[in-house]
């Protein structure tokens, strides 16, 4: 093969290439962004666009594809959510630049920006109502630590944690992408599977806790992170592996962030990742955000209350005061629908003023952002004024506190910008006249440029005599006089050909220009582009006194979110006739005529049946833990109430009215939720062991603040093994662990355990069975379900009539066996002949294997369900 000639272009796309190994090298030529050999391919593919080639490298052709440069928004999109990371290059100088340095010359480019999952900041790319999340995992010795920012809020926290406290709070927070050191990559990637996150290793360095330390300073413009708190080595680690990597994709151009806050673990309430999926706080678990409680809830009219609201549900507290005030601000708004009525109106005009700063601090805002700077602020002027006559609780009085003092800002951007600029500062004409002198010249000079024009036509048909005669301009000709062909004879002979030079001819058209005109039309350009290069110097002083502002707007945005918050949870409170819980430091648990807000609403949208609400008293008396045991029926609304009530929990926590007609909480500090024999096939684990593992974590866990609710436990297995693990499982919350419970189950067997723990109250979901037939009452009351009511169920369900008809005599015979004194499989057999239709096997000398000898040493009461496990285990090997 005879070496080929690299082209300079090709050697310089190369290079590129090879700092960007691990991302699609978007490779900006003129209007396009094109993309060659296997990244083209790999693009082609995702983005559904055509390969094509472009020349030849080592005797093969170079495969190609491009997208435009307007269009790329999406297209970057599409990309990032296909799990590509994308460097984007620019050219760093015009064609005609590159051309001064000689013949040949390539023009410069280079990567401004590596786009991954964690780093977007276009409006486009964003979800408006969600925060997008970059994550970082430290390990510095024996200490853990997570930080998280998002570049388009610019909010950024740091929380030491254990290692097992990884997955619910990466649960919790949802960051779309996780940085990590090298090499602890691989120990971390089964962890992040659970998740939708994108795992990002980078080198250890960046963990580095000294450097990082720097780094972090260097950031902020302080000589001592004591400034902002005490911080552990993790902690510091992490933040600075979060600027590291903020360096690296936005090419040492750093977002604004705030100062780094700490958080403690033991200030929000604890929610496993099985349990947040489980009750459908903010995802829902065929997933989006629809039948999720985070979409009942949001009644916000901006983006920030939307953010704010879903960071409160994923984090409720445990902070008595914290609730309290929140609780406070939402019965002010409640009690003042007026006030509240005016203060959403003007809330409805609120910016993303967050996402416009971020924009701005990154260099890829324009004009309309520093107008969403002036609209926003100028509305919390007009907000803080509604509301300064009011007696505001102490959470909006702080509120509203921020909303003002931004008057000289708002008045430069009033006086500087026009009411509706454009997105990009390049397209010029955002600058509102009387701002700025010399811009208002040359604009004049511009303008009047364009009547003298104007009047050069009337000149030129008075000088030709031909009246159709006129002045056009494309980019090509620039100005230029054009009349039919039909006048061509005379204008190109004398005398009008001393005046008229021929420029073009086309099939209809002769087109002339006059030294006069084309001297007029230099001016009109010059004036127009000195006029846009002003605007540009203007716009980069506007958005340095917007940046040299921003802490004040982003408190103002703070505010704004709160204000929102409150006067929509009341707004919600209203409509919903939801009411204030009382939240104290007991160990109280008394709901009266709960709701679950999710299922109610889906009930009045689908068939505008009533949600019947229900009572849940599990209030601890002294030491006693008391747990509710709930029977009842398949679809009789088990489930329902065991969620309803833990839902209710978490929304008093997080300080919000709820939907019951009475609520006492005493302090939540953890929350655990189990669904039996949830399908968890993608993880590749038996559903059974999942239910166990997770068992294991309540039991081992839990405390005398937590609230568990399970639900079928035990169900993934033979009943006598699933109602010994249920059985064991009751007992130990109830003596050991001593948390407030719920547990439904459809091991009737357990309703006696009630006479034995004095905490244990058996409650039941009522149905009416009439005809043959169940009605599910759907009300909870004390006591225990006489039976389940299965066969009525399956044939609520359609299961063809001979099969429930055969199934009615097969329960009978059970049934009766059992009354009698055990019926045994053979016994059965022997009496419904049905089942003997294949030829029964000769009889075999009854000889009991070892599996039966152990399986009759096994005293299921005596098991704690981690050895019942172990059992099974052993169990299962030996058949
Ligand atoms: P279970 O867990 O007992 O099988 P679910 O809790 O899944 O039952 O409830 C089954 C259905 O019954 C729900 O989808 C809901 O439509 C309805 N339902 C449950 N609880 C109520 C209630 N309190 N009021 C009205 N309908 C209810």
């Amino acid at each position: 093969m005879t070496e080929e000639k690299i082209t300079p272009m090709m050697a310089q796309y190369l290079e590129l290439k090879s700092q960007y190994a691990e991302a699609l090298l978007f490779y900006r030529m003129g209007d396009f962004y094109e993309m060659f050999f296997d990244d083209a391919v790999n693009a082609a593919e995702a983005l559904d666009i055509a390969l094509t080639k472009r020349g030849k490298h080592g005797g093969e052709d170079i495969p190609m594809c491009g997208v435009p440069v307007h269009a790329a928004e999406g297209y970057l999109l599409t990309l990032i959510r296909k799990g590509f990371r994308v460097a984007v290059c620019e050219q760093m100088e015009s064609p005609a630049e590159a051309k001064k340095r000689g013949y040949k010359s390539v023009v410069k480019r280079d990567v401004v920006r590596l786009v991954t999952p964690g780093t977007l900041t276009e409006e486009s790319l964003l979800e408006a109502r969600r925060h997008n999340y970059l994550a970082a995992f430290a390990e510095v010795r024996d200490g853990h630590a997570l930080a998280w920012v998002d570049i388009s809020t610019g909010a950024f926290h740091v929380m030491p944690l254990t290692l097992s406290r990884l997955g619910p709070e990466l649960a919790r927070l949802a960051p779309s992408e996780l940085i990590v050191s090298e090499a602890k990559e691989a120990d971390l990637r089964d962890l992040v599977s659970d998740f939708d996150i994108s795992l990002t290793p980078i080198a250890r360095s960046a963990f580095d806790s000294s450097g990082a330390e720097k780094r972090v300073c260097d950031l902020f413009g302080i000589g001592s992170l004591d400034a902002f708190g005490s911080f552990e080595r993790a902690d510091i680690s992490a933040m600075g592996a979060i600027i590291d990597y903020l360096e690296i994709t936005q090419k040492g151009k750093l977002p604004l962030l705030r100062p780094p806050q700490k958080e403690a673990e033991a200030r929000s309430v604890q929610i496993d990742a099985a349990t947040r999926r489980n009750l459908e706080l903010t995802h829902a678990l065929t997933g989006g955000r629809s039948g999720t409680l985070l979409s009942v809830m949001d009644k916000s009219v901006t983006a920030g209350g939307a953010r704010l609201l879903e960071r409160r549900i994923s984090s409720p507290s445990r902070v008595l005061e914290t609730i309290q005030s929140r609780l406070d601000a939402i019965s002010f708004a409640y009690d003042t629908p007026s006030i509240r009525n005016d203060i959403r109106q003007h809330l409805r005009n609120v910016p993303d003023l967050d996402r416009a700063l971020s924009r701005l601090s990154l260099d890829r805002g324009g004009p309309r952002d520093l107008a969403a700077i002036r609209n926003g602020l100028t509305e919390a002027g007009h907000l803080a004024d509604k509301m300064q006559a009011a007696a505001l609780p102490d959470l909006l009085a702080q509120a509203a506190k921020g909303l003002t003092g931004h008057d000289s800002l708002i008045d430069l951007l009033d006086d500087a910008l026009i009411a509706e600029p454009p997105l990009l500062a390049r397209d010029g004409g955002f600058i509102a006249p009387g701002y700025n002198s010399e811009l208002d010249e040359v604009r004049t000079l511009r303008d009047e440029g364009r009547s003298v024009i104007a009047q050069m036509q009337q000149d030129f048909i008075s000088l030709t005599g031909i009246s159709t005669l006129k002045i056009k301009h494309n980019n090509v000709l620039g100005y230029f006089a054009e009349v039919t062909a039909t006048h061509a004879e005379k204008m190109l002979s004398a005398p009008l050909s001393d005046t008229f030079i021929h420029r073009q001819t086309t099939a209809n058209q002769v087109r002339f220009t006059t030294v006069e005109l084309s001297e007029m039309e230099t001016k009109i350009l010059n004036a127009g582009n000195h006029a846009l290069e002003i605007e540009k110097r203007l716009y980069e002083t506007l958005k340095c006194s917007i940046l040299d502002h921003s802490g004040p707007i982003g408190v103002a945005s703070a505010g704004l979110a709160e204000i929102d918050l409150a006067t929509g949870l009341a707004e919600l409170a209203q409509s919903e006739n939801w009411v204030k819980p009382r939240v104290d430091n007991s160990r109280a648990f008394d709901i009266q005529g709960g709701r679950h807000p999710v299922v109610e609403r889906a009930l009045a949208q689908q068939s505008g049946s009533p949600f019947i609400a229900n009572d849940c008293t599990l209030s601890a008396d002294g030491d006693n833990a008391n747990i509710w045991l709930l029977t009842g029926p398949n679809m009789a609304g088990k489930s329902t109430f065991l969620r309803q009530n833990a839902i209710i929990a978490l929304m008093a926590q997080m300080g919000s009215y709820v939907p019951a007609a009475t609520a006492h909480i005493g302090l939540i500090s953890q929350i655990f939720s189990r669904v039996g024999a949830s399908d968890d096939l993608a993880r590749g684990r038996s559903t059974f062991m999942v239910e166990m593992v997770e068992t294991a974590a309540i039991l081992n866990q839990a405390d005398d603040r937590a609230l568990v609710i399970l639900d079928e436990i035990g169900r993934g297995t033979a009943t006598y093994d699933g109602l010994s693990i249920a059985w064991a499982t009751l007992e130990h919350l109830h003596d050991i662990n001593r948390s407030r419970a719920l547990f439904a189950t459809h091991y009737h067997e357990m309703t006696a355990l009630s006479n034995k723990l004095g905490g244990v109250d058996n409650a039941t979901v009522a149905v009416k069975e009439w005809d043959g037939e169940v009605i599910f009452l759907h009300e909870v009351k004390k006591g225990a379900a006489d039976r389940s009511y299965g066969v009525q169920v399956a044939q609520l369900a359609g299961l063809p009539a001979s099969v429930i008809a055969r199934a009615r005599v097969v329960l009978e015979a059970l049934e009766k066996g059992e009354r009698e004194g055990g019926a045994t499989q053979k016994t059965l057999i022997d009496d419904l002949p049905l089942f003997a239709v294949a030829p029964a096997p000769a009889p075999q000398p009854k000889q009991s294997s070892k599996l039966e000898e152990t399986l009759a040493e096994i005293i299921p009461d005596e098991l704690s369900p981690r050895e019942a496990l172990d059992l099974l285990y052993k169990l299962k090997e030996a058949a």
